[in-house]
């Protein structure tokens, strides 16, 4: 804990990758682990992890990325946190990120940008961009994140670690922002996927305060990585290498997959038609529900309140104007307006259509292969600033991500190579529950 302490000492003013470091806190946690060691201790015991600042943690300031939250401490731990705290892990701190999690870069929070360690010109990917670039810069071994349409796979391709996203329902959602309800998932940054097995196995679990979390045994992650992935079947989308990918990140997905062959994998070109429906797709439901969710930030209750406002209807408007940025007031808006009366049914009920198409695809692959591989991104990291001013050529980052959040599934990015001494990853994904055939995949191949 101290070593990583000092890390981000010396390193953080260039990364920008923690909003709140919570020094004293850790070391009396650390202190505490170490006098549990002696009664034996689990693997995650006195490992110390930077928690994504979209989880609530107890007496510490849990910002969201937002000058809304700027001023808000929660009296209480979110459940992956808990679980977390439970198994002896540290809390070094909370990691930057994109405002209320919507971004693909980082670049959104209100505490500025975070950097990308292997060249600081260029963004970490987001919107998780604070947990990967502390665990890619080696300020702490592991990080909590959370991917609603990619923001843990994509930043964990763009920085060179590994990023794991669990099923939907996997891991409780209680204590954790919402954003969107029905595509949030908690997950893990380490720098390998047997460090996400030991994450995972103490995150995952059912949790009666998020009716959504399932209610379905955990297994022994940890067991299910043999490394032996002789005779299974990997599915490799043919609609995943079309028109946008880049030539060199293309290459270095194909010798990932190839030496999955090499392996003992058994390689089968499949199909899933609707992935160029997604982003779309995506870009109506998510908006829908952050601008539900979004409501309860009134000014009132707690978060940014506005000064001296005039009226009830003065203190709403100025404390969301003022409390929110450019890119929360967009998709408040257009989700407003898609689940708005009469258009509704054009679009949010269209789109919850398409949703199920975009599932069913999946359903099929998985009937003929047991698990699917892709590039993570179109490319590597992009520079700050480049893409700030075209939301659209920005929300098409997540474009091999965000079918897996449609649809729930699992999905892990590991790096496989470099593109202009940038890191790129390949995505693999696996039917719903089946973390472990994932992490073992993803193990066999590092
Ligand atoms: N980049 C996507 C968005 O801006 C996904 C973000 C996420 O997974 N939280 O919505």
């Amino acid at each position: 804990t101290r070593e990583a302490l000092a890390r981000i000492e010396r390193h953080d003013g260039d990364l920008n990758a923690l909003v709140t470091v919570c020094a004293d806190r850790a070391l009396a946690q650390a202190e505490a682990a170490d006098a549990t060691l002696a009664a034996g201790a689990g693997p995650l015991t006195g490992i110390p992890l930077i928690h994504k600042d979209i989880f609530c943690t107890s007496g510490v300031r849990t910002s969201c990325g937002s000058r809304m939250l700027d001023n808000f401490v929660p009296p209480y731990d979110a459940t992956a946190v808990e679980h977390l705290d439970a198994a002896g892990m540290i809390t070094l701190g909370k990691a930057n990120m994109d405002e209320f999690a919507m971004g693909s870069s980082n670049e959104t929070s209100f505490y500025g940008p975070v950097r990308n360690p292997w060249n600081t010109d260029y963004v970490p990917g987001g919107s998780s961009g604070g947990s990967a670039a502390a665990v890619a810069a080696g300020l702490a071994p592991a990080a909590t994140g959370t991917d609603t349409g990619g923001s843990i796979r994509q930043p964990a391709a763009l920085c060179g670690i590994t990023g794991f996203k669990p099923t939907y329902g996997r891991v409780s959602r209680w204590g954790m922002i919402a954003f969107a309800s029905s595509l949030d998932q908690a997950g893990c940054f380490a720098r390998s996927a047997e460090d996400c097995a030991l994450l995972l196995q103490a995150m995952a679990g059912f949790d009666e305060r998020d009716s959504t979390a399932v209610d379905r045994p955990v297994p022994d992650y940890a067991a299910a990585l043999t490394g032996d992935i002789k005779g299974m079947k990997v599915g490799v989308p043919s609609e995943y290498f079309a028109e946008g990918l880049e030539a060199r990140t293309r290459a270095a997905v194909e010798a990932g997959i190839q030496e999955l062959e090499g392996r003992g994998a058994e390689i089968v070109e499949i199909s899933l038609p609707h992935t160029d429906q997604a982003v779309p797709t995506y870009y109506v439901v998510a908006p829908a529900e952050a601008s539900s969710n979004l409501s309860r930030f009134d000014g009132v209750r707690y978060g940014y309140r506005c000064d001296d406002p005039a009226d009830l209807e003065d203190l709403y408007l100025r404390s969301r104007g003022e409390g929110f940025g450019r890119e929360v007031q967009r998709r408040i808006m257009v989700g407003t307006y898609a689940l708005s009366a009469g258009y509704y049914d054009a679009y949010y009920l269209k789109a919850q259509k398409v949703r199920r198409l975009i599932a069913d695809d999946f359903r099929r692959a998985f009937e003929q292969v047991d698990v699917i591989a892709s590039p993570t991104t179109q490319g590597p990291a992009f520079r700050l600033g480049e893409k700030l001013d075209d939301p659209v050529t920005m929300y098409l980052n997540d474009i091999y991500t965000i079918p897996a959040n449609l649809a729930g599934l699992p999905g892990i990015s590991a790096p496989c190579g470099f593109v202009n001494d940038l890191p790129v990853g390949m995505q693999l994904l696996a039917p719903w529950f089946e973390e472990g055939r994932l992490l073992n995949a993803a193990h066999a191949y590092q």
